[in-house]
């Protein structure tokens, strides 16, 4: 898909918003929605979203809804830092399909980085466990500030 085209409803985040699809949630307000990726790149990767938004991606963003997006992002990304102790964290964002992008409702990609464990593939990694998922999502949301 390219950078071009309408937003498809049909789309799994958007089914997750719905409650159509279950999630491992880790924070929620009125603007965006944290939950664990299910194909993580290292434990602990989380994805942030708008809650109300029909953006494919950063460049169909309205302003505001973006300013409130990375703002949950920052607050998610230093839950995911007090809650698991990474080394670093990588924080990604992909528009399109060349450019990496699987899942076409604007997100953001928290990934924590420990010295000497390899980064996974994006979107080539195993189906994580649910179990660990949900220990994972508790974890990170008790650090919510
Ligand atoms: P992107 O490739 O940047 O569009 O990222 C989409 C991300 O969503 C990938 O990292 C996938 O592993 C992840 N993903 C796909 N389906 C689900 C799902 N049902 N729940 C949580 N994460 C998902």
């Amino acid at each position: 898909m390219s950078l071009d085209g309408t937003y498809d409803d049909g789309n799994i985040f958007a089914k997750i918003l719905r409650g159509e699809m279950p999630a491992a949630k880790v924070f929620e307000d009125d603007h965006v929605l944290a939950f664990m990726d299910v194909f993580p790149q290292a434990r602990g990767h989380t994805l942030v979203i708008p809650k109300h938004s029909a953006a494919r991606n950063l460049l169909d963003e309205d302003p505001a809804v973006l300013a409130k997006l990375i703002l949950g992002v920052q607050r998610v990304a230093r839950a995911v830092r007090a809650a698991l102790k990474p080394d670093g964290l990588v924080i990604t964002q992909f528009n399109g399909a060349v450019a990496g992008q699987t899942v076409f409702h604007l997100h953001f990609h928290i990934i924590p980085r420990w010295d000497g464990v390899a980064l996974g593939r994006h979107a080539e990694g195993g189906m994580a466990d649910p179990v660990e998922l949900k220990a994972l999502a508790e974890q990170i949301a008790a650090k919510i500030s």
